[in-house]
């Protein structure tokens, strides 16, 4: 009898020791597949991982930042958030079920006020406001279309409603423009070492005039996001011998 027992019981560690080994395979396939930046800052390195569209994980200090979280993505194996920052109120940037399941004890959710009318935990940052939240030096930018809209006279996205970000990491200014067209704050911004640029029609620009965007505040490094639809290469192409400006191709879509 206590032999049948004994014998159970090491058969249940076996099964549940190979249960653990097949998910840390699944999960190390996971990370594998992804293309993962790291760039060096004053105080640290930076972990870029693309997740997809305009879904990026930053991490930072021990610090887990999602930005933009969005249930299509692949978030299998990817840690909880400190921080989540949202840019605007369409499906594919508040996404209420995804911030729910990266959010844990402490999370702190960061958007501009119309998504703070859902996702009510948000603390609001305005467009040109530069707050320290959750010991993040935020800046929201606006993000907008000057042109493109569902029909004559609207536009996708209606200046003051959205946020782009730069946030300061370790000394790094990252920028992540949001859903918006080649605005005259974009073109201003000075000082940028890391841009997530959209290229997606009709809701933000064509990859050729992201470009010229590039080349008017000229990022150290520069990444076309949520690109859907467009193809990046001809960002790449268009910024070619563009000095101090490199263009990072990464994977956003599963294809
Ligand atoms: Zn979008």
């Amino acid at each position: 009898m206590r032999n049948k027992k004994m014998r159970t019981h090491a058969m249940y560690m076996v099964l549940s020791g190979l249960l653990v080994l097949s998910t840390t395979a699944a999960r190390l396939r996971a990370q594998t597949a992804r293309e993962i930046d790291t760039i060096q800052t004053a105080s640290g390195a930076v972990k870029i991982t693309p997740v997809t569209h305009g879904s990026v994980m930053l991490e930072f200090g021990g610090k887990v930042i999602h930005v933009d979280p969005w249930s299509q993505g692949d978030y299998t194996g990817l840690p909880q958030a400190d921080v989540i920052l949202i840019t605007d109120v369409h499906a594919d940037h508040q996404d209420r079920a995804q911030i729910d399941k990266l959010k844990k004890a402490g999370t702190v959710v960061i958007a501009p006020k119309a998504v703070a009318a859902t996702i009510t935990e948000a603390q609001v940052i305005a467009n040109g406001e530069k707050k320290t939240i959750a010991g993040l030096a935020v800046e929201a930018v606006p993000m907008y279309n000057l042109q493109r809209g569902p029909a004559a006279g609207q536009l996708f996205h209606d200046k003051g409603r959205g946020n782009g970000y730069i946030l300061t990491l370790g000394g790094k200014q990252i920028y992540f423009a949001g859903d918006t067209e080649c605005t005259a704050e974009m073109k201003a911004l000075k000082n940028i070492d890391i841009a997530f640029i959209p290229m997606n029609l009709p809701y933000t620009m064509p990859p050729v005039e992201a470009a010229d965007c590039a080349k008017a505040f000229k990022p150290k490094i520069v990444y076309p996001y949520h690109f859907r639809g467009s193809d990046p290469q001809e960002f790449a192409n268009a910024l070619k011998g563009t000095n101090g400006v490199e263009v990072r191709l990464r994977k956003w879509y599963k294809q």
